[in-house]
Formats: structure tokens, C-alpha cells, sequence
């Protein structure tokens, strides 16, 4: 690495060594990346020592802030002892236990090595216990990018949004839209469907929101036809409530995915869910001579310094307090955003559940608008905004849509304000 190194520079060496110079795609930009050095609560710093209010947060993992130093002083405490070792040990038990509590539909957890993992996991158990080999999902909902659940991830497309994905697996899922008739009829045009995922928010945390009632709906209506009902709470968990959004609207899945805040915004994720499905990963109850029935492996789950991390936010977390701290953060970000884009003459506004921004440009209301049609935003529009705000020290999430967290205040949220404001300024003009 060059004596000064420059976000630019970082990105052409990058090149060299990664495809793309990332290791994660939506990381990719143009002309290059920022490269972040340093991260605390609600803000960061770049290799050229620039700061940015901070409503990325670790893809949405960080609710409690960047370095929270209670998770940071628990996983320091545990690096003393050993960070990793392969073996059962008692902080995996408590943090089981946290989740046990939290989560109705929690009567036994098992860790995973991320939400990817958790929703492959998830899906094995949902196939395995029905004896059903095909999913139905909800249209634009995001799962992670393993095979089985990637068709249906890009709104509107019946097909994968990548190369590499066999036609044998994507046969197997099947994408519905988010109304409960369509899929009352394609559960029973298909009796191979035994399981059914939701993204508990809807697609992209909120971005596309569901339907009133649609969750009690699905609850009903996959108890009515035996499915299993899995809720992917990887976002939602611990963010719209303690409990996450089935506790928060008392509807309970069979089983639940999830990852991101549940590890104290560490590497990770879990599975909830009911003891009767979660049994089958008992190898010590072997069922047709068949140990474990299903399996589910992973070098790095509950690993110590994760899970002493993840225990130090969940003691933070069951209090509901943070998540109060945050919704009110990305209330005061949604008002704001709708004022200025009012000032400014920008045809569009801000919404949101819990601790959520998105932003929509081109209307007064996404009501009854399809997840293909609330996607589908003026590319220079939505990039004029992003790399507006970036350039001004404001970094989003993902095209139009960002999180608060606890570190968030009311002072910065204004400052935040001020740079979509001249950024809205000039948006106006194009
Ligand atoms: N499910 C949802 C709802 C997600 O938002 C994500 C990641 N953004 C995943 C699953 C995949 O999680 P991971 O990136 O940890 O594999």
C-alpha cells in the first residue's frame, strides 16, 4: 500500500487482485468505492480521512451504531480467551437462550454462519419436514444468493438474476405475488409446494411494504394447507422490535431466518423455530436409522467472539429502548426528506417502517404499485441522489433506501438534512 493512500488508488490496485476490485457486488461503484477505515456510531471515516453520516450501517446490521463499545469491550474480553475453537461452549447457550425468549416462534435455535446460510438452512428443514421439495416466495423478496431462493429476487423476472443457476433448481421455486388469492391458487395448482418464505418487512426491508394483514393471512392459510411458514426476519429481526416483526405483530412462523443484528452486527445468523421441525437437526435422535436427519454443518457458527458480542447487544437490545431511539431517528429523517423534496420541487417522497428510509421518486403513493413498477425509479435520478449524498458525506444503504440506528441524534439527522437538501437542489436542475 502506497505511503497516501487514495479511494482511488485503493480501487485501481484492487482490480488487481479481485474481480471488479470487490467482494461483494453491491459494493461495486463507479469511478471506485470509498474505503471505509473507521467506523463509530453513526458515522465513518474513508482512507482520505473524509466523514459520512452513516445510514448503511454494516448493511443494516449495526443497530445499536458502528463499534458499540459495550459488544466491541465483550468481543475484546473474549479475544483474550479464545476467539474460535471449534468446540460447544456456554456463551452459545446463553445467547440460544436470549433468542428463546425473545422470539415467539423460538422454541429452539441453531446458529448458522449468516443469513444466506440461515435461509439455506431454513429451506432444508422446511423440505425435509414437509417431504416437499418445492418453495413458494414472495416476488422481489431477498433471501441471500444461494441458488434455490434467487429466482424471484429480481421483481417482475421469473427467472434467476445470475448465470450459474440450474434450471433443475430454479423449477423447484416458485414466485407468487403478494396477495394471498394468487397464492391460495398456486398452492393449489401445486401440491410439491411444502414450504413458504416471506420476507417479514417485504421486499428489500420495507421498500415494496406488504399488504394489510397480509402476514396473519399467510399464518392462516399455510396452517389451513400444512406448509411450513418461514419468516425471513434477517433485517427485521431484533429492528422492528426486541422480537422482531412477529412479535411485534403477533403472528408467529414455523420457523425464522436471521442474522445481521442477531450477532450484535457480527458474522453470523440463526434459526428459530418450532421444536417439532427444529428436532430434525437433533443428531442425537436419529429418525429411520438416518443420523442426524438433516444435516447442517459450519466451521464458524456461534463462534465465542461472536457469540460474546452478540450477548453484550441482545442485554442492550430486549430493552426496546434502542430500537425507540432508532425509529424516532429515521422518523425525523423521513419528515425532513419530504419537506426538502417539497422545497425543492422534487416529484417524490419518504416512507418507512421502524428504523427504515426509502425514498420514491415520480409520485405521491406506491398504493397497489407492484415491487417491479416501485423498483423501476429514473436511473439518473436515483444515481444523481447517491452519488450526491456520498460526495456531500451521507452514505445510503442500497439505490434509494437506508437505516437509522441508536447512535443516530436528532443533530445529526439535521446535518444529514442539510446535504439532501443541496443535493435535492441539484437534482431539481437536471
Ligand atoms: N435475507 C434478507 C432479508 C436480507 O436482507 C439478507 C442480506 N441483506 C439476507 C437474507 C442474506 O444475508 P447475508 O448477507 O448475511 O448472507
Amino acid at each position: 500500500m502506497s505511503e497516501n493512500p487514495t479511494n482511488a488508488s485503493l480501487s485501481a490496485w484492487a482490480h488487481s487482485v479481485m474481480p471488479g476490485g470487490v467482494s461483494h457486488e453491491l459494493r461495486f461503484r463507479k469511478p471506485h468505492p470509498i474505503y471505509i477505515e473507521r467506523a463509530l456510531g453513526a458515522e465513518k471515516w474513508d482512507i482520505e480521512g473524509r466523514r459520512y453520516i452513516d445510514f448503511k450501517l454494516g448493511a443494516a446490521s449495526q443497530l445499536l451504531g458502528n463499534s458499540h463499545p459495550a459488544v466491541m469491550e465483550a468481543v475484546a474480553q473474549q479475544l483474550t480467551k479464545t476467539p474460535y475453537s471449534g468446540d460447544c461452549h456456554a456463551l452459545e447457550i446463553t445467547w440460544a437462550e436470549w433468542l428463546q425468549k425473545l422470539f415467539p416462534s423460538a422454541d429452539l435455535v441453531r446458529f448458522t454462519g449468516s443469513g444466506t446460510e440461515s435461509t439455506m438452512l431454513a429451506l432444508r428443514l422446511g423440505r425435509a419436514f414437509s417431504g416437499k421439495d418445492k418453495v413458494l416466495r414472495i416476488d422481489g423478496h431477498f433471501h441471500g444468493w444461494h441458488d434455490m431462493l434467487l429466482k424471484g429476487s429480481k421483481p417482475g423476472a421469473n427467472t434467476p438474476p445470475s448465470l450459474g443457476v440450474s434450471a433443475a433448481i430454479t423449477d423447484l421455486t416458485v414466485v407468487a405475488p403478494p396477495a394471498i388469492d394468487a397464492i391460495r391458487d398456486y398452492l393449489e395448482q401445486d401440491p410439491q409446494i411444502g414450504t413458504i418464505f416471506v420476507e417479514a418487512s417485504g421486499a428489500n426491508y420495507g421498500s415494496v411494504p406488504l399488504p394489510d394483514g397480509f402476514l396473519q393471512q399467510i399464518r392462516d392459510l399455510a396452517t389451513e394447507t400444512g406448509k411450513v411458514l418461514i419468516f425471513d426476519e434477517v433485517i427485521t429481526g431484533l429492528r422492528w422490535s426486541p422480537g422482531g416483526r412477529q412479535a411485534r405483530d403477533g403472528v408467529t412462523p414455523d420457523l425464522t431466518t436471521l442474522a445481521k443484528v442477531v450477532t450484535g452486527g457480527l458474522p453470523g445468523g440463526a434459526v428459530v423455530g418450532r421444536a417439532d421441525i427444529m428436532a430434525l437437526l437433533d443428531p442425537g435422535k436419529p429418525i429411520d436409522g438416518l443420523a442426524p436427519p438433516v444435516s447442517h454443518k459450519g466451521t464458524f457458527n456461534a463462534a465465542p467472539m461472536v457469540a460474546a458480542g452478540a450477548i453484550a447487544a441482545m442485554e442492550l437490545l430486549s430493552t426496546g429502548e434502542p430500537q425507540r431511539q432508532a425509529d424516532a431517528m429515521a422518523d425525523r429523517l423521513r419528515n425532513g426528506i419530504n419537506e426538502k423534496m417539497g422545497k425543492h420541487g422534487v416529484k417524490g417522497f419518504a416512507y418507512g417502517d421502524s428504523s427504515t428510509c426509502h425514498m420514491f421518486f415520480g409520485g405521491t403513493s406506491i398504493d397497489g404499485m407492484s415491487a417491479a413498477e416501485i423498483r423501476t425509479q429514473p436511473a439518473t435520478l436515483v444515481s444523481g441522489l447517491r452519488n450526491g449524498l456520498l460526495e456531500r458525506g451521507v452514505d445510503l444503504m442500497s439505490f434509494t433506501s437506508c437505516v437509522t440506528s441508536s447512535a443516530h441524534t436528532p443533530e445529526l439527522i439535521d446535518e444529514a438534512l442539510e446535504i439532501f437538501d443541496e443535493t435535492f437542489a441539484d437534482l431539481a436542475h437536471q
